[in-house]
C-alpha cells in the first residue's frame, strides 16, 4: 500500500486550516510495519474529533497489541474534501497517511445524530461502498459504537457491526476475532458471525424486519444485543500519553475520567440510564496517572471527566493532593461536570485556589414542579447557597443549562426560569466585592428536549418546531434584561435529532437521500439546512412530523427494543408515571437499589472508591 503524502501536500496550501490533515504531534504513534491496521474515527473535524476521550482510551488499548496499528481518522472539512475528490485523493489516515479502504478496520465513533451524514461522507471518501451488504472481501469491517449506538437501526444498513456499551474490552476481542477469522480465511459472512458472539456486539445484517415490524434474529444469533458493561473501571489504565495536537482544539487539555455512569436519574438523560451503574476509579489512580499524563502531554490542564465528577466520594482528597503535588507549577485542574448538591463549600474553596475557570451548573427547569417531575433533584435554595459560595470563593462566570419542552412543561415553567435567574443574578452579585460587580455575567443556554432511547421519556415525543419557538420568545421575555447572555438551540436541529434518534431502519435512506444532496457537518449552524432533509423525508416517503412528534404507545415495539441496555421496561415505565405524578427518585449510590435492572442484568455493581454507598 502507498503512501498519499506527495498527492496530498500539494492540497494544504489551498484549504483552511491545514493542520487539521497532517501527523507528527508529539504522543502519535507509528507503526509502519503492522500486519493489522486499525483506522478509528471520530465522524467530525479534527479539532472536535481530537477531544474525544473515547478515542483517545480505544487507541491506547489497541497500542498495546503486537503488530497492530491504531490511526486515526477525522472528515475532511468541505473545502478539503472537494479538494481531494478533485485530485482522486481517498480518505487516509494520518498517522501513516494510508488509505482509510486499506485497512482491516475502520472503527467510527457515533457520538450523536447530527453526525449521521458525516460518516457516509467518509465512507464515500474512503471508496469503501455505504451499505454493508455492497461490501466484498477485501473492504475494512465498518464497526460502530458510542452514544448513539443504543439506537443503530437509522445507520445499522451502514455498518457491518456495532459495539453497543463499553469498548475497552470489546475492541481487543474484535481484532482478536478478525484476525483469527483472516489467518483461516474466514469469509466476510463468517467473520460477522464470530463477531456476533462477543458480548455486546450487534450485526444489523442477521436482524430482519418481522411480519409485525419487529426485528427478528437469524438462528444461533441472540434474540435481544446485552450491552457490554466495564465492570471495574481501575482494570483499565487511563491514556496518560495521548496525542497533543499542534493547533488548538476543543477542550486542548489533558483529561482523565475519573467516573463512569451516574445514576440521580434524571428522566431525559440517556447517558445518565446507558451508563449505570456507577463505577468509580481510586483516588491512587487517577492521582498516579493525572501526574503521569501532565508530565507526559506538558499541557498545563487537567480536567477531571465524567457525568457528574463533584460526584466522586474522594473528589476533595483527589484535589488536595494534586494541588499539594503541583503547588509550583503553574497547573490548572478543573472540574467540568458539577452538580448544585454537590457543590460544597469545601469544593468550592478548593477549586478557587486553582486557575478559575467558569462554573457550569444545570438546573434544566425553572420551576421545583417540573425539575420534581424530571427527577432534577435540586432545590432553588441549593443553587442559590451554591452560586452564594462559589462566587464568594472568587468565581466570577457561571453558565446554567436548561431544556425547553420537556414533558408536562407550562408557559409557566418557562417563565420560572427568568425569575430564578434573576434571583442566582443577585446572589452572585451580593456575594461579590463591589469593584468586581460590573463585569459579572451569567450564560444561559436553553436546549430542547430530544426524547431519548432508554430512558423514562422514551415514550413522548417533541414538541412542534413553532411552539418550541413560542416558547424560546417566552423565555427571552422572562430573562432579566442586564447581565445575562441568552443562547437557544435551534428548533429545526432539534427536530432533526427527534426524528433521527426516535428512528427505525427506514431511516437510512432518508439519511442517504440527504447526503446525496449535500447534508454534511449538519452540527455546523453554517452547513445545516432543513430543506435539503425536508426533501429527503419526502422522497423516501418518511413522515417525519410523525416520526418526531407522536408519542409511542406503551406496548409498542419501539425501533431499539432488541437492544437490551440492561434497564428493566418496567422501570422506566414507572419512572414514566412517576414523572406525571411528581413523584422523585433517589440516587442508589446515596441509598437503596431503586432496582432500574442494570446490575442484575450485566451481572454488574456500583463501585464506590472508598467501598459501601456515597455519603
Ligand atoms: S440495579 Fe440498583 S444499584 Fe444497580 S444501578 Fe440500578 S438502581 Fe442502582
Amino acid at each position: 500500500m502507498s503512501d498519499l503524502w506527495e498527492r496530498v501536500q500539494p492540497l494544504l496550501a489551498r484549504v483552511e486550516r491545514p493542520s487539521r490533515y497532517i501527523d507528527r504531534e508529539w504522543g502519535a504513534v507509528h507503526r509502519p510495519d503492522a500486519a493489522y491496521r486499525v483506522a478509528l474515527m471520530y465522524p467530525d473535524t479534527y479539532e472536535v474529533g481530537m477531544a474525544n476521550q473515547a478515542l483517545q482510551v480505544l487507541a491506547d488499548r489497541l497500542a498495546g497489541l503486537d503488530d497492530v496499528a491504531c490511526e486515526r481518522v477525522f472528515v475532511p472539512w468541505t473545502d478539503m474534501s472537494a479538494a481531494m475528490r478533485a485530485a482522486g485523493v481517498p480518505l487516509y489516515t494520518l498517522e501513516s497517511c494510508l488509505p482509510v479502504a486499506g485497512c482491516q478496520m475502520l472503527g467510527i465513533t457515533i457520538p450523536h445524530e447530527l453526525t449521521y451524514t458525516n460518516i457516509l461522507e467518509a465512507l464515500d471518501l474512503a471508496g469503501i461502498p455505504l451499505r454493508a451488504e455492497e461490501r466484498s472481501e477485501g473492504d475494512p469491517l465498518v464497526i460502530g459504537g458510542g452514544p448513539s449506538a443504543h439506537n443503530p437501526e437509522p445507520l445499522a444498513p451502514f455498518f457491518d457491526a456495532i459495539l453497543i456499551g463499553d469498548g475497552e474490552e470489546a475492541v481487543l476481542e474484535m481484532v482478536a476475532a478478525h484476525r483469527a477469522a483472516r489467518e483461516r480465511s474466514a469469509t466476510r459472512a463468517e467473520t460477522l458471525r464470530d463477531l456476533a458472539g462477543i458480548e455486546g456486539v450487534y450485526v444489523p445484517s442477521l436482524y430482519v424486519a418481522g411480519p409485525d415490524g419487529a426485528l427478528v434474529a437469524s438462528a444461533g444469533t441472540p434474540e435481544r444485543i446485552t450491552r457490554r458493561v466495564l465492570r471495574d473501571l481501575d482494570a483499565v489504565s487511563s491514556p496518560v500519553c495521548p496525542v497533543v495536537p499542534y493547533a488548538d482544539v476543543v477542550h486542548d487539555r489533558a483529561t482523565i475520567e475519573v467516573l463512569r455512569g451516574c445514576s440521580r436519574g434524571c428522566r431525559f438523560c440517556q447517558a445518565g440510564m446507558v451508563y449505570r451503574p456507577v463505577r468509580e476509579r481510586q483516588a491512587d489512580a487517577i492521582v498516579r496517572d493525572a501526574i503521569a499524563t501532565l508530565f507526559c502531554t506538558g499541557y498545563e490542564e487537567i480536567s477531571l471527566t465524567s457525568l457528574s465528577t463533584a460526584d466522586h466520594s474522594q473528589l476533595e482528597e483527589v484535589l488536595r493532593r494534586l494541588f499539594r503535588r503541583f503547588e509550583d507549577a503553574d497547573v490548572a485542574i478543573s472540574v467540568p461536570s458539577l452538580r448544585v448538591d454537590s457543590f460544597t463549600l469545601s469544593l468550592a474553596r478548593l477549586l478557587g485556589g486553582g486557575k478559575r475557570s467558569g462554573l457550569t451548573f444545570a438546573p434544566e427547569a425553572g420551576s421545583q414542579r417540573l425539575r420534581d417531575a424530571i427527577n432534577k433533584n435540586v432545590t432553588e435554595d441549593e443553587l442559590l447557597e451554591t452560586v452564594a459560595a462559589a462566587f464568594g470563593a472568587g468565581w466570577r462566570r457561571l453558565k446554567l443549562y436548561f431544556m425547553v419542552g420537556l414533558p408536562t412543561e407550562t408557559d409557566e415553567d418557562v417563565v420560572a426560569i427568568g425569575g430564578l435567574v434573576s434571583r442566582v443574578l443577585a446572589v452572585a452579585r451580593e456575594a461579590t466585592p463591589p469593584a468586581e460587580r460590573g463585569g459579572l455575567r451569567v450564560a444561559v443556554s436553553a436546549s430542547t428536549f430530544v426524547p431519548k432511547a432508554h430512558t423514562p421519556f422514551q415514550w413522548e415525543g417533541q414538541l412542534p418546531a413553532g411552539e418550541v419557538r413560542r416558547r424560546q420568545s417566552l423565555l427571552r421575555d422572562a430573562m432579566p434584561r442586564r447581565g445575562v447572555e441568552l443562547s437557544w438551540h435551534d428548533a429545526e436541529t432539534s427536530f432533526l435529532e427527534a426524528v433521527l434518534a426516535r428512528g427505525d431502519r427506514s431511516l437510512a435512506d432518508a439519511i442517504e437521500a440527504a447526503w446525496r444532496a449535500g447534508a454534511v457537518f449538519d452540527a455546523w449552524s453554517e452547513r445545516f439546512e432543513l430543506s435539503r432533509w425536508t426533501a429527503a423525508f419526502e422522497s423516501t416517503g418518511i413522515d417525519a412530523g410523525a416520526r418526531a412528534h407522536d408519542p409511542f404507545a406503551e406496548d409498542e415495539t419501539l425501533p431499539w427494543s432488541h437492544i437490551d441496555s440492561g434497564l428493566a421496561r418496567s422501570f422506566l415505565l414507572a419512572e414514566r408515571h412517576r414523572a406525571y405524578e411528581g413523584i422523585i427518585t433517589e440516587d442508589c449510590t446515596f441509598g437503596d437499589c431503586t432496582g432500574c435492572g442494570v446490575c442484575p442484568a450485566l451481572s454488574a455493581d456500583v463501585v464506590v472508591a472508598g467501598g459501601g454507598r456515597r455519603g
